[in-house]
């Protein structure tokens, strides 16, 4: 039996500044997009939409 291709979650990875405090997703539009919500980093370094599955994951500072 073939498997058809499945959307995998948390594919997508979005490298924000390591200053960024905040991030605001809104699944890009279209038919991904949902509503705008904003997420806090609460001082770690990643963050993931519960919409959409994207992951914001802090650029290291070096
Ligand atoms: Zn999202």
């Amino acid at each position: 039996m073939k498997q058809k291709p499945q959307k995998t979650e948390f594919a997508e990875i979005i490298n924000v500044a390591p200053d960024v405090d905040q991030v605001v997703c809104d699944g890009g539009g279209g038919p991904l997009g949902h509503p705008q919500v904003w997420y806090n980093f609460d001082g770690r370094d990643h963050a993931s939409c519960h919409y959409c599955g994207r992951k914001f994951v802090k650029n290291k500072a070096e």
